[in-house]
């Protein structure tokens, strides 16, 4: 079958960009070996907000909790798949793989197109001391011995009980949301974790006092710590010199995340990856071909291959799989946007929410980038007080304020109630090249916790 775009994987990069390309008049292929809407929407983003909710409420029950997680999940999935039978979409169903640069396979088929987007995402990567362990679901083998189950996020999401010691393996942001969560709903919580800090992307100073919070609402955590082997006993690590072995009933591993790439055949098609993902060009995300002049030495014959989403590690996130595959599908298109993958926003939903844009401090150092960096707090805030939730910080950083002008605002970094949202202000601003006097000069509601952004441009 012949068809103008070809796409692997219907997660939100790849369904996203399917809607995007059959809106503008082309016919898409979409393949699916899995589920429809990918791990964003049947095991991460939105089952976990579904739980991170649920952990908040006054009254808590895990049990409901779980059934409506499953009922929103289903509910979004029925939408995905209802949206990809919108004219000039076929939805596949299988296991796609590419024959050649030009052809991909599935289900004994072949298809055809000048256009191939890869969209098929990650799966959980299991450390060296699991590799012989199958993650399994809350009843795994070593668990019936009377040992801990070993899960993966996909697994904890579906557990029918509330354990009672949870290890988890990682301080990144799997690793810390379902932290919070757990510990919300009575489990003993424990965080073994390779490096000196969660959250290595975040801000340091934002992630040690993030750390300090959780510590604070009772989750331990066992920092520069190096996990050796899990037993019937537990998790046996070793911190500073010495071995410690910790009991539990369910240890989560949540060491990082890995390219679906494995049955693709990628070399067929000579498309270079590595162990973080595919290689594409940052700016047009087009794959990096490995013998490019060798296989198709007249340049208008090579069919355009891209990969988006979490499958080029580039970031491991949902808007940014949407909006990599929807610039992908415009400039198949020729068409013109503004969208800019370098103001890429991100949050962690962990109590207190965490949440940033642009450069770090850390970053500006380590670039030789001149800064200014003001903070805010949410204690000082009427909004945040009248919430009982004070314990939060912003932290705005600018270009160096000049008498002709600068203060450009390049990052924004928050941690405290409803940070994602104060930081998408600053990503609207961001695209707009704006000021802090710019910020400084926009009115905001009152009593909101905007208001502290506002507040502390206004201490530039
Ligand atoms: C627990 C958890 C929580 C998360 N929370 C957030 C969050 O709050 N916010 C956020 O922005 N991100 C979050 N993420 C990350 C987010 O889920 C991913 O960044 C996003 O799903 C990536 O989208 P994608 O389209 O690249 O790939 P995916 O969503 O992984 O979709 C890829 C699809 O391709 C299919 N596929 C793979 N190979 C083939 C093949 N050969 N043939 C056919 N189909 C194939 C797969 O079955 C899958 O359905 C979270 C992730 C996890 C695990």
């Amino acid at each position: 079958m012949k068809t103008d775009l070809i796409i692997i994987g219907s997660g939100p990069g790849g369904y996203r960009a399917a809607e995007h390309a059959a809106k503008n008049g082309l016919q898409v292929v979409i393949f699916e070996r899995e589920q429809a809407g990918g791990t964003c929407l049947n095991c991460g983003c939105i089952p976990t907000k579904s739980f991170c909710h649920a952990a908040s409420l006054e009254h808590k029950d895990y049990a409901q909790a779980l059934t409506h997680k499953n009922e929103v999940v289903e509910q979004l999935r029925a939408g995905v798949e209802q949206l990809m039978t919108m004219p000039g979409i076929t939805f596949v169903r299988g296991t796609a793989s590419f024959k050649d640069a030009e052809t991909v396979v599935c289900n004994g088929n072949e298809y055809t197109a000048p256009h191939i987007i890869i969209a098929t995402g990650s799966k959980p990567k299991l450390p060296p001391f699991v590799k012989n362990v199958q993650a399994g679901d809350c009843h795994h083998e070593l668990h019936e011995k009377g040992g801990p189950a070993i899960v993966t996020s996909t697994e904890l999401l579906d557990c029918d009980h509330i354990p009672q010691q949870l290890v988890i393996i990682g301080a990144g942001v799997i690793g810390m949301e379902f932290a919070g969560i757990f510990n919300a709903f009575g489990t003993h919580v424990t965080v073994i974790e390779f490096l000196k800090e969660c959250l290595p992307a975040i801000d340091s100073d934002i992630a040690k006092r993030l750390r300090k919070s959780m510590e604070k609402s009772g989750i331990d955590f066992y920092m520069q710590a190096a996990v050796q082997q899990i037993t019937e006993e537990g998790v046996t690590f070793e911190r500073k010199g010495k071995t410690e072995t910790l009991p539990a009933d369910v240890v989560l591993i949540a060491t990082g995340r890995q390219p679906n790439i494995e049955g693709l055949n990628l070399e067929t098609a000579n498309i270079a990856f590595d162990r973080q993902g595919i290689k594409v060009d940052p700016e047009t995300l087009e794959v990096i071909r490995t013998v490019n002049e060798a296989t198709s030495p007249n340049s208008s014959d090579v069919p355009h291959i891209y990969a988006i989403g979490d499958v080029n590690g580039q970031m491991l996130l949902a808007h940014a799989a949407t909006m990599q595959g929807i610039k992908v599908v415009n400039s198949i298109l020729q068409k013109e946007d503004r969208i800019r993958l370098d103001i890429m926003p991100a949050a962690v939903f962990t109590t207190p929410e965490v949440a940033g844009v642009g450069l770090t401090e850390d970053q500006c150092k380590e670039q030789g980038i001149e800064y200014v960096c003001k903070k805010g707090f949410y204690r000082a805030n009427g909004k945040a007080l009248a919430m009982n939730e004070t314990d939060g910080i912003l932290k705005l950083i600018t270009t160096p304020l000049t008498p002709d002008g600068g203060g450009t605002i390049i990052g924004c970094h928050v941690m405290g109630a409803h940070a994602a949202d104060i930081v998408q202000e600053v990503a609207v601003l961001m695209n707009f090249n704006a000021t802090v006097e710019q910020l400084r000069d926009i009115v905001h509601i009152h009593p909101t916790l905007g208001e502290i952004l506002q507040t502390t441009a206004e201490s530039f």
